[in-house]
């Protein structure tokens, strides 16, 4: 349990803040940013909620400024004038009793007396109900939070959130909403990127996709921070990818992230790719992901890897389903073929009211109003999303998305909570999305992001069951029963039943090279279904074609 600190504990505090200041500037740096938002130490001063002091640093809001401004003015003496003091401040707390618009602007104006050189923002505590930073958050979704600030200080502010192209910086700058825009996650997808912005080189820009996989996700398991797209982030010195001593003839077969990663790799490295897909797209599963509403950033992330390819030189050839034949004359062949989906073997599947999630994702099956989806996973989940949404997707329209998450204005609402809460839209469909573990749905999914997922689902009255069997399908809909007793035998009235449960790795490319003694590699799905993501894929290509 937390305990209030005694005023000895309050500049103790102080005292370290300012001394490891000082000793970022003795080490080098040109500035430091002071945390004052998100729900740390500082910003829990400022509000009700948490500041239920009784002396001089609790109840009125000068007293409850008074330890941030205490901070920014101590540090600014410890490290003198020409020394760049941000302070990053909560202008959204989006928590009930958050801070007032007015009190934000007056801590503001007395951040920048007590010395700061630049106001950063932050938006929403961590214990905030509403996404801030994943991917189904609309593209600079808060920049208009910070443009209310602006003209009010005589110091740069700085905007901030999901801001992950330079062409989307630009935009947010143009419109005025700040002076400055900041990003860190984008920088771990490619630490070249203000490089690459700056000489006109922004296609080649690995992008942030923001979906939280291989940073916060592992910072907060305890692992160490990477990304997604680029595995080599925090990996600089262990993944060396260099040029290749002896030029090698390379078939990659599969252009899903998998295979995408090994070819350009391999190719960047000076090898002569050829990759291979059955498919007239590159980007295997990645172009299922891209249509869910929430997940657009795929789309960058598939048009990203189109570009690489071209930059590699790595011979692109689409439509060709490869069979062993075509890998003769090969140095080294990889097999990133990906999966099949798992069949689940419910009596009755194989009626015309039953579907599998490529069927819906990709070919357009028709379904229906009442839908029961088998498997919640992340695709039954993913395939949940796609069926309740209908027109545009709120990630792309910022009113919307805030009416669906309950985002006030907070010059009228107090921390930026809307008054009548998330309203979303009606749901599409009505969806039960089912799982036969007898545990909560979706407990399994991203550490950062899997409560949103959750949250989402059902603020569209998605219906969650855990231990389930299966017993059949007729045109009712899924019967099912609970438990190991098969107790509580019911049937969820469906028209449609889609087929989320699971993945196989699709080996037969594979066996089929293995069965002539063709040595291959094989990676991605091909290779291990089991928690299998994109993660897992782009890193296991890279650091094969590392090696080759
Ligand atoms: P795949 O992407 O399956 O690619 C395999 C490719 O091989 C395909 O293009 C296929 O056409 C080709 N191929 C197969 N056989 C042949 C042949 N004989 N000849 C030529 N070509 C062949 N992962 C995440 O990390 N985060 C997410 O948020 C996420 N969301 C997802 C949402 C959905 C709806 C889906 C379906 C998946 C999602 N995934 C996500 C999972 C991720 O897409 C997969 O883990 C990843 O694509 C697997 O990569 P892969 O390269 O091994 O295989
Ligand atoms: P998954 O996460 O392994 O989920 C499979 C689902 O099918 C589970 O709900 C499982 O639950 C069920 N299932 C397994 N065997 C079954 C059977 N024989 N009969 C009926 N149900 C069965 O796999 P996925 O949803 O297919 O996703 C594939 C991969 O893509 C996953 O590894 C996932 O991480 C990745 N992905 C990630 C995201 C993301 O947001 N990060 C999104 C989509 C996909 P029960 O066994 O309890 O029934
Ligand atoms: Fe961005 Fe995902 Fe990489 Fe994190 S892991 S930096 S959110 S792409």
């Amino acid at each position: 349990m937390p305990k209030a600190l005694d005023e000895e504990g309050i500049e103790k505090q102080i005292a370290d803040i300012v001394t490891a200041a000082a000793r970022a500037r003795e080490a080098g740096y040109d500035g430091v940013e002071i945390m004052g938002s998100e729900g740390y130490f500082l910003n829990q001063f400022l509000v009700t909620h948490t500041n239920k002091r009784t002396d001089r640093w609790g109840g009125s809001y000068d007293n409850r400024m008074r330890l941030p401004i205490e901070v920014v003015r101590r540090v600014r003496a410890a490290v003198g004038h020409d020394f760049i003091i941000i302070y990053r401040l909560s202008m959204i707390d989006l928590v009930p009793e958050g801070s007032t618009h007015e009190e934000v602007v007056q801590l503001a104006q007395e951040i920048e007396r007590a010395g700061a050189s630049i106001l950063n923002t932050g938006i929403g505590w961590h214990e905030a109900r509403i996404p801030t930073i994943a991917t189904s958050v609309p593209r600079a979704g808060f920049a208009w939070v910070t443009k209310k600030l602006m003209g009010k200080v005589g110091i740069p502010v700085i905007t901030s959130n999901r801001i992950n192209t330079p062409e989307v910086g630009e935009a947010v700058l143009a419109s005025g909403c700040a002076d400055m825009i900041s990003m860190a996650r984008p920088f771990l997808a490619d630490a070249d990127f203000v490089r690459k912005a700056s000489t006109g080189r922004a296609r080649t820009i690995a992008p942030c996709i923001a979906c939280n996989q291989a940073c916060l996700d592992h910072t907060f398991s305890g692992k160490l921070t990477s990304c997604l797209v680029n595995p080599r982030a925090c990996h600089e010195t262990e993944l060396v990818i260099s040029a290749a001593d002896r030029v090698k003839h390379v078939a990659v077969v599969g252009a899903g992230p998998a295979g995408l990663s090994t070819a350009i790799t391999a190719a960047g490295r000076g090898h002569r790719v050829t990759l291979f897909d059955r498919a007239y797209e590159i980007g295997g599963q990645l172009n299922m992901a891209k249509v869910i509403p929430g997940k657009e950033e795929f789309r960058g992330l598939v048009e990203w890897f189109g570009v690489m390819v071209a930059e590699s030189g790595a011979d692109l050839k689409l439509g060709q389903d490869v069979t062993a034949d075509d890998l003769q004359g090969f140095d080294e062949v990889i097999i990133a073929t990906g999966v099949v989906p798992r069949d689940p073997g419910i009596p009755g599947q194989d009626g015309p009211n039953v579907v599998d999630y490529i069927d819906v994702l990709r070919g357009g099956a028709p379904v229906g109003r009442r839908v029961a989806v088998v498997g919640a996973g992340g695709i039954g989940f993913d395939v949940a999303e796609f069926l309740v949404h209908e027109g545009i997707s709120p990630t792309e329209d910022i009113e919307l998305w805030r009416a669906e998450w309950g985002v006030g204005d907070p010059e009228e609402n107090r921390g930026g909570l809307a008054p009548h809460g998330p309203q979303p839209e009606p749901p599409a469909r009505a969806v039960t999305l089912l799982q036969r573990k007898d545990e909560t749905p979706g407990k399994r999914l991203g550490k950062t992001t899997g409560w949103i997922h959750r949250a989402a689902l059902r603020m569209k009255g998605v219906e969650m069951l855990g231990g389930v069997n299966y017993e059949r399908i007729d045109a009712d809909g899924l019967h099912v029963s609970f438990g190991a007793a098969r107790e509580r035998p019911s049937v969820i009235s469906a028209d449609t039943i889609v087929l989320c449960a699971g993945q196989l790795s699709e080996r037969t490319l594979a066996d089929a090279l293995e069965a002539r003694g063709v040595t291959c590699h094989v990676i991605g799905g091909a290779d291990l279904a089991t928690e299998l993501d994109a993660k897992r894929a782009i890193d296991q290509g890279t650091r094969l074609a590392a090696t080759l």
